[in-house]
């Protein structure tokens, strides 16, 4: 019987070695029920979503809701974004390899996960210190090298690494930050949850052309507010 107990040894050093992801096969389901089947289509988002882990992005209490439709709580009041909101967040920007991209609000880091898949450099800003160095150490772990995290207050952007081809804010603003629109290159495209904190905001998308803006309002949403070092 001795061999058992080493199979058994062998099965348990490959486990640890080579960890099953066992949500694959929900997370196809997600993609296809909760985001194709809503219009989402650009191939390179869909294709992002289906590889990024959302499942290590949330506490481990809640990770066997990681697939659900909807935003989990991440502690410090912040919330993951639905999957569906990332996925059309991550579509109206229409990312391509070369892209550089800045995202404001870090939270889990995982809508900087999803972009990492497919532009070449991700730039983060979170203002709490303490989600921004979990999602650093989450998203090093994870091996997303093409992903720089910054503490500090987002509203002015991050402009030692500007200007973006694209910009994607996840708190809600109540009017756009100039220093954002100054850091988007022309041609660039901001996607951005405008409107009053704890109310419906509209998402908006932002359009550099030369020096002139154009807004589009794309559809209601609820995010949490984009706050101000010292609220
Ligand atoms: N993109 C995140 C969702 C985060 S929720 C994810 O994929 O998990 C919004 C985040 O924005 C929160 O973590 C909040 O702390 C952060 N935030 C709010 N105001 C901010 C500001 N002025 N600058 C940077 N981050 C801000």
């Amino acid at each position: 019987m001795k061999w058992i107990g080493s199979l058994a040894f062998l099965l348990a050093l490959a486990t640890e070695a080579f960890p099953q992801d066992t949500y694959r096969e929900e997370r196809a389901n997600m993609v296809k029920y909760q985001i194709e089947n809503r219009g989402v289509s650009d191939k390179a988002t869909l294709a992002a979503m289906r590889n990024v882990q959302r499942h290590l992005f949330v506490p481990e209490s809640y990770r066997r809701q990681a697939y659900n439709d909807g935003p989990l709580p991440i502690g410090y009041g912040q919330t993951i974004s639905q999957p569906y909101i990332v996925a059309c967040m991550t579509e109206v920007i229409e990312p391509k390899s070369g892209f550089k991209v800045l995202e404001i609000g870090t939270g889990s880091g995982y809508q900087a996960a999803v972009l990492a898949e497919i532009v070449d450099e991700v730039y983060t800003v979170e203002i709490v210190k303490e989600l921004g160095e979990q999602a650093k150490g989450r998203l090093k772990k994870l091996g997303y090298s093409n992903v720089q995290v910054k503490a500090g207050d987002g509203y002015y952007g991050w402009e030692e690494h500007g200007p973006y081809d694209a910009i994607i804010v996840t708190a809600a603003t109540e009017y756009i930050p100039p220093p954002l629109v100054k850091q988007l290159k022309p041609g660039g495209k901001m996607v951005i949850p405008v409107g009053s904190p704890f109310l419906v905001q509209t998402l908006m998308l932002v359009e550099k052309t030369g020096n002139k803006i154009k807004t589009t309002s794309l559809f209601p949403v609820r995010f949490v507010p984009f706050t101000r070092e010292g609220d």
